[in-house]
C-alpha cells in the first residue's frame, strides 16, 4: 500500500498547485476562480524511489452550505481516507478563521498533519510564517508551489516519518 496524502485547505490556498507539482499531472484543474475542484482528484507521484498517492480536494471555506457544504465532505473524506494531511494556507493572506477551522477539525481527526504556508514568493518569509504557529499544528512548512519552491522537501520530509 502506497501512502496516501491529502491536501486539504480553504479555496484558492493552491491545492491543486501543490497535487500538479506532486503528480508531475496537469489532471488537477488550477483556475483563478475559487472552488474549482469540486471533487476529490486522485494523482500518484514519485521522489527517488518512494511513490505516494495524493488527494487534491475543493476546499473547505468554514460557512458550508450548497456547492460549499459538497466539497467541505468531500475534504474530510479525503482527511478519513489520507495516511497523512499537508493543510496548506496562504502565506500572502495570513490566518483567517476558516483557517482555524480547518486546524479544529484536524486535530480532532488524530491524523499526521504538515502545516505547508504556501505562495511565500515575494513575501518576507518570516512574516509569513509568524501568523500560523498559534495554530498549534507544529513547525509552519514554507513553499511556493507555483514556482515548486520548498515541495520536495516537503514531500521527502512526510515521506521519512512514515
Ligand atoms: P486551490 O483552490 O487551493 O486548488 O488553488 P489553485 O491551485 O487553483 O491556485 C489558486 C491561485 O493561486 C492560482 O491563481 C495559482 O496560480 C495561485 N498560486 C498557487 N501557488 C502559488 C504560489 O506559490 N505563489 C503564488 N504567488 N501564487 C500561487
Ligand atoms: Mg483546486
Amino acid at each position: 500500500m502506497l501512502p496516501v496524502i491529502a491536501l486539504v485547505g480553504r479555496p484558492n490556498v493552491g491545492k491543486s498547485t501543490l497535487f500538479n507539482r506532486l503528480t508531475k499531472s496537469r489532471d488537477a484543474l488550477v483556475a483563478d476562480m475559487p472552488g474549482v475542484t469540486r471533487d476529490r482528484k486522485y494523482g500518484e507521484g514519485k521522489t527517488g524511489d518512494r511513490a505516494y498517492i495524493v488527494i487534491d480536494t475543493g476546499g473547505i471555506t468554514g460557512d458550508e452550505q450548497g456547492i460549499d457544504f459538497e466539497m467541505a465532505r468531500q475534504s474530510l473524506q479525503a482527511i478519513e481516507e489520507a495516511d497523512a494531511v499537508f493543510f496548506i494556507v496562504d502565506g500572502r493572506s495570513g490566518l483567517i478563521p476558516a483557517d482555524e477551522m480547518i486546524a479544529d477539525h484536524l486535530r480532532r481527526s488524530g491524523k499526521t498533519a504538515y502545516l505547508v504556508v504556501n505562495k511565500t514568493d515575494g513575501t518576507d518569509p518570516d512574516v509569513a510564517m509568524s501568523d500560523f504557529h498559534t495554530l498549534g499544528l507544529g513547525e509552519p512548512i514554507p513553499i511556493a508551489a507555483a514556482h515548486n519552491r520548498g515541495v520536495r522537501s516537503l514531500i521527502d520530509t512526510s515521506l521519512a516519518d512514515f
